[in-house]
């Protein structure tokens, strides 16, 4: 009889954990684990506003992915995934090479929602992946070079869209590095703006009333022009037009909204958002071999609402998920997925953060080092002490050049 082929799609938190566990979980030659993914780094999604603001060196942020599995046991494969055949049980790449499963693991993130914005898809820049993050600092720095030319305000004009935790993590890394960069460019700071439109009344919309105060502070004291009640109607190349007012700029940076995969598009599977309706094992509830985590799932099974799109909720759902596949494979009983809400913490920069954690605001430092040991934990659990270690005294790793030259 052949061997059990297990694909896992997407080797971001969810497909690296489970990944991880399937390697600790399968004897050897019980089954055979594919791992595909676009790039052969693994990036760490929770840190690419750093990436975008050129606030934390690429080797942190990019990291080798043969490295942090178990090679005996999962074959990692670069490819993108263009579409899956779910009725014939295939997956095919870009380039047309096949690749057959008996489970699927469907984790390939989140695609940015542009509401139908017009120029939005065009003009504006997405914290999406490493290489937009990365794509998002050139383009800055570029407008400092080109500022000395033309002296266009335009240009020192950067706009961050959206001040939910993203928004405001990108705005918090913006006014650590603009001061730097306006240094290096010899050009006086107050010719800079960064400017942050929210369509909601406040900032953190949803969050408690002292956080979103706190932030506001914080954001105000660095120089952040905060305009709330504002919506983007259309992005041009050096103009941002809003129900407030046009803000001349060259850099509107996009993060008002993500959605599931468009993978999912005319499959006849059921989706809210993009995001595939998954039952309480974590499982297509028509597709009984194929399994979707993360921002790709719609988990509502005993929640009041659909769990948020988190990388909290990946990393939760990535062990049961490898659990339950084993399960099905020996025939064993499935483990039902509960999730457990830890709190949520923004950086406003490298000394700032505000967040809750077990019901209690935190903010402040404490808030940032918050942000900080959660970040080591997921190293702790990727790559052991060492690379947490690594990580804390500066380190990295040495794949982050290949993946800041590698494209798509
Ligand atoms: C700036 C920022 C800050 C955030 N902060 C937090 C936070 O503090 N706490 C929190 O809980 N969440 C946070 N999030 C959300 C969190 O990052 C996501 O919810 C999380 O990354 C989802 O994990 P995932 O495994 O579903 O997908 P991802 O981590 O996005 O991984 C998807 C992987 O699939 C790959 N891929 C995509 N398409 C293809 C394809 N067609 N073929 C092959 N490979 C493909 C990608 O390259 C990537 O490696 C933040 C997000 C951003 C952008």
């Amino acid at each position: 009889m052949s061997k059990t082929r297990i694909v896992i799609l997407g080797a971001g938190y969810g497909g690296m954990i489970t990944s991880k566990r399937l390697g600790k979980l399968l004897k050897a030659g019980e089954a055979d684990v594919t791992l595909i993914n676009k790039h052969d780094y693994h990036y760490l999604t929770t840190e690419l506003h750093k990436t975008a603001a050129g606030t934390e060196p690429d080797s942190k942020i990019a990291l080798p992915i043969t490295q942090f599995i178990d090679q005996e046991k999962v074959t990692f494969k670069k490819g993108t995934v263009s579409s899956i055949d779910y009725s014939g049980n295939k997956v095919l790449l870009e380039g047309g090479e096949k690749v057959n499963y008996d489970y699927l693991v469907v984790s390939l993130g989140f695609h940015v929602s542009t509401f139908g914005i017009p120029g939005i898809k065009e003009h504006a820049f997405e914290v999406r992946s490493f290489r937009s993050s990365k794509t998002i600092y050139h383009h800055i720095q570029r407008q400092f070079a080109l500022y000395k030319e033309d002296e266009d305000p335009s240009r020192l004009t950067f706009v961050v869209a959206g001040a939910g935790f993203t928004g405001v993590e990108v705005v918090g890394e913006l006014v650590v590095k603009l001061p730097e960069l306006a240094e290096e460019y010899n050009i006086p700071f107050d010719k800079v703006r960064i400017v942050n439109v929210e369509a909601a009344p406040t900032i953190l919309p949803g969050s408690a009333d002292a956080a979103v105060d706190y932030a506001s502070r914080i954001l105000d004291k660095r120089g952040v022009e905060v305009k709330t009640s504002t919506k983007v109607l259309e992005c041009k190349e050096d103009n941002i037009i809003t129900d407030n007012g046009d803000l001349p700029s060259r850099t509107l940076i996009w993060t008002c909204g993500v959605q599931g995969h468009h993978l999912f598009e005319g499959t006849g599977i059921e989706t809210v958002q993009g995001r595939a309706v998954v039952d309480e094992y974590l499982r297509i509830p028509t597709l009984k071999n194929v399994f979707c985590i993360g921002d790709n799932s719609y988990f509502k099974t005993g929640e009041k609402t659909p769990l948020p799109p988190t990388a909290q909720v990946a990393l939760q759902q990535a062990p049961v998920c490898g659990d339950n596949i084993v399960g099905t494979i020996r025939g064993t009983e499935l483990r039902k997925f509960e999730y457990h809400h830890k709190g949520s913490v923004a950086s406003l920069s490298e000394h700032y953060g505000v967040g809750e954690v077990g019901g209690a605001l935190l903010k402040g430092k404490i808030a940032a080092a918050m942000k900080k040991v959660i970040g080591y934990r997921y190293l702790f659990f990727l790559g052991g002490p060492s690379l947490m270690l690594k990580h804390f005294f500066g380190g990295g790793t040495s794949l982050a050049k290949v993946a800041a030259k590698q494209q798509g």
